[in-house]
Order: C-alpha cells, then sequence, then structure tokens
C-alpha cells in the first residue's frame, strides 16, 4: 500500500540528508522520483543537504496544486514512482492534503520531511496537516544536541546570538550565523523555555556576578 510518511525532526536532525538517501536508494533500483522543496538552503530548486550533497528539485510556489501537477506529469508520459517533499513545513494544509491525494488516488508514495515547531514551539500549519493525515509519522533520531549536551528537541530564531520569540514564522536563516543576523540554533526545551542559547550562556558564565567571589 502506499504511504504518506512524515519525517519530522528540529532542524540539524539530518532531514534533508535522509531525503536524498532516499532519493539515491530508489534511483539506483531504477525508480524516477519527483522531487519537491520550498527555500532550500541551496537555492532554488534544490534540496541539499548539510553535508554538501545536492540534487535537482521542483520548487514549490504559493497555490501550486502539487496533485495536478504530478497528473499532468504523469500525462505528458513521464514517471514519478515516488514523491519526496522536503521542507515541508513550508508547504500550505492544502498542498498537504494534494499529497495525501497523490497517495490515494495515483498509488504514489509520498516522503515527506520537514521541521516540525516553529521557534516559538507551535507546530508549522504544514507540519500540523501532516501530522493529521499522515499514514506513518518518524520522528528522525539523528540526534541534534543542545549546547549543553541534552538531546535538542526545540528550534531557537537568534539575532545577535540572543533568542527572539516575536516575529514572522517564516524567516530563511541558517544555523551558522554572524552576529548580528537572523539565525536558528536548536536546544533542549529546558534552554529554550530559559531562552539560553549558547552564547548567552557563554556571556552568562564570564558574568561576575555568576563566578565565585574572590577573596579580598
Ligand atoms: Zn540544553
Amino acid at each position: 500500500m502506499p504511504e504518506l510518511v512524515f519525517f519530522s525532526g528540529t532542524m540539524d536532525c539530518g532531514k534533508s540528508t535522509l531525503a536524498l538517501q532516499i532519493e539515491h536508494n530508489r534511483s539506483t533500483r531504477g525508480l524516477v522520483g519527483m522531487i519537491f522543496t520550498r527555500d532550500d538552503r541551496a537555492g532554488e530548486g534544490k534540496l541539499s543537504s548539510r553535508l554538501g550533497l545536492v540534487t535537482d528539485a521542483v520548487e514549490v510556489e504559493d497555490g501550486q496544486d502539487l496533485y495536478a501537477y504530478l497528473v499532468d506529469h504523469l500525462s505528458q508520459g513521464r514517471r514519478a514512482d515516488y514523491v519526496i517533499a522536503d521542507e515541508a513545513q513550508f508547504l500550505a494544509p492544502e498542498q498537504i492534503d494534494q499529497l495525501a491525494r497523490v497517495v490515494d488516488d495515483l498509488d504514489v508514495d509520498v516522503y515527506a520531511f520537514g521541521i516540525t515547531t516553529d521557534f516559538r514551539s507551535k507546530l508549522f500549519p504544514g507540519s500540523q496537516r501532516l501530522v493529521e493525515l499522515a499514514d506513518r509519522v518518524e520522528v528522525l533520531q539523528v540526534e541534534a544536541l543542545c549546547w549543553c549536551g541534552a538531546r535538542a528537541t526545540h528550534n531557537a530564531r537568534t539575532v545577535g546570538g540572543e533568542m527572539v520569540v516575536e516575529g514572522a514564522q517564516v524567516v530563511v536563516g541558517d544555523v551558522n550565523q554572524s552576529a548580528d543576523e537572523v539565525g536558528y540554533e536548536v536546544l533542549c526545551r529546558r534552554h529554550h523555555r530559559r531562552r539560553m542559547t549558547a552564547a548567552s550562556a557563554r556571556a552568562a558564565a564570564l558574568s561576575p556576578d555568576v563566578l565565585p567571589v574572590p577573596p579580598a
């Protein structure tokens, strides 16, 4: 039975690497995939992983009907034996419904990869719809770690290293950002709740009021 599978996790947990692995495994068996993505770090029409692998993909646009796109593709006599949707948190809920229809009406497996929650620990609408509709949700076990060493379960947005909790849901940034730019950092829940990033933890460690008072 074809399935809609949602591979979910934090940023930096290896989602795109797994997407590329699935693509590689199937293409070496002679299968042809349709790869959708949105706002990949490598630019439009690319699916890339932090480990440096990259492949071409279809850049999904606002309001695009993914089911109609597949039907059109197949009706031209072209193949799509499976579908990969990376950065699926950026898809609209309607587009997730269209992917479910691809599974049910076209008998094609759909593997969606996405971040579950945003920097405020709220579900992305696309991810919420995937949780609602997926045949299976796989939480990726490639462990991203908080600066404290605990398992990172939450995404923080940072500006100049400080965690922010206000702002638009989608601002494209990366986990390796210089000061003053919007960046992202994965944290454990404890440090997400305390808004303590690696930079603010370092600053706190250097601050005189947390050091033992030297003898006079
Ligand atoms: Zn932590």
